[in-house]
């Protein structure tokens, strides 16, 4: 399955996108091919996960491939403040074999295929939301390359983040009608992020709040994107990916968790929004994409609380905890507490700030 680690911390899962509860569904009411290809990618992704597994997930980097502006002779990116991103998007030409062909590095000029450029654009506007409000040079905050492959194997119906690099499936185009999409785009690059910023082991708890953080920050780039306020955004991951026969408006609601499809051949969504209803599975690395709800919720909660845009005082405590924490183990009530912490440190003991965040926790059923 995409969605195992190996016991280990050093060891990187590959994180996807559409969780594997989803996938087993679709296995069993899909339609003999739809049943055909769920079953394909949960044999894909644990091929692709076993192969890492084999490499002890020691990943060199991508065979060096001259970005046309350094072959111009452009200049490299400064790891100063003025970051610049360094984008390379391939076409992976429906084959699995990554990174495939560049097919639009820093600097080119529009392909004129939507998804080379929207992955392009949806990769700069990710990386412009960690630079301007994170002061972060990129996903490792050293100005790593950005790496996306589109156009990944045969209506693919994933998307995923391997610990290098970016992947796009096109979807079926009944299910899932793509995966460029900026909540996805962004989802996946905070994988990275969180990856260089202590790690969260994905299993139980730990992996739950991996999961959740990358949801915050795909709906706060959304939200930045579209200058929209807490109470204007719609609060779900996956809104622009479902295909025309679900049901559903997206894979999660951060907004209430559980209601984001009902649908014959996806199931329904099992996000629990309190601790009451914390699911203790084996399933999804225990439940990293279910659970995950929980914290997802008292971010939405909290963002109430304060109005205003989450990229500003919610994202900065969120960003803040994250850089703080130093516990790959954390539990929720672990990372609760470090967001009480950073909470503090910007805006005092006592403050608005911190009083809201406990009330959003305690509503979740989490002690603060
Ligand atoms: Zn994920």
């Amino acid at each position: 399955m995409c969605f195992a680690v190996c016991g280990n911390a050093t060891h990187h899962p590959i994180n996807c996108i559409v969780p594997p509860h989803m996938l087993r569904v679709i296995a069993l009411r899909g339609d003999e091919k739809m049943a055909d290809m769920a079953r394909s990618l949960l044999k894909q992704t644990e091929q692709l996960r076993q192969e890492r597994q084999e490499q002890g997930h020691v990943t060199p980097p991508p065979p060096d491939q001259p970005t046309a502006a350094v072959a111009r002779g452009g200049k490299r990116r400064s790891a100063a403040p003025g970051f610049t991103p360094d984008r390379r998007i391939h076409d992976g030409e429906h084959k699995a074999a990554l990174p495939g062909k560049l097919v639009r590095a820093e600097g080119d000029d529009p392909t004129g295929n939507a998804d080379v450029d929207n992955a392009y654009d949806g990769a700069g506007e990710v990386f412009s939301l960690y630079a301007t409000q994170f002061n972060r040079n990129s996903l490792d905050g050293e100005g790593q390359s950005l790496i996306a492959t589109v156009n990944h194997r045969r209506n693919y119906n994933n998307a995923f983040w391997d610990g290098r690099q970016m992947a796009y499936g096109n979807g079926d185009g009944k299910l899932f009608k793509t995966f460029i999409d900026l909540s996805v785009i962004a989802h996946e690059m905070t994988h990275g992020v969180v990856q260089h910023s202590g790690g969260l082991v994905y299993q139980d708890q730990s992996g739950a709040l991996n999961e959740s953080i990358a949801d915050v920050f795909g709906a706060i780039a959304v939200q930045r994107h579209l200058g929209q306020d807490v109470d204007a955004a719609d609060w779900i991951i996956g809104g622009g990916i479902l295909g025309p026969d679900v049901k559903g408006v997206g894979l999660r609601s951060m907004k209430a968790p559980g209601t984001a499809y009902a649908d014959e051949l996806l199931g329904q969504d099992p996000q629990p929004f309190h601790m009451d209803n914390f699911l203790s599975t084996t399933d999804d690395n225990g439940g990293v994409h279910i659970n995950s709800g929980i914290p997802n919720h008292a971010f939405y909660l909290y963002c109430q609380y304060l109005g205003g845009n989450s990229w500003e005082k919610p994202g900065q405590i969120w960003y803040r905890a994250l850089q703080d924490l130093n516990n790959p183990l954390a539990s929720f009530a672990e990372w609760c507490q470090q967001t009480v912490d950073a909470a503090t440190a910007i805006h005092g003991m006592g403050s608005t700030e911190v009083i809201m965040l406990r009330r959003a926790w305690k509503l979740v059923g989490l002690p603060a």
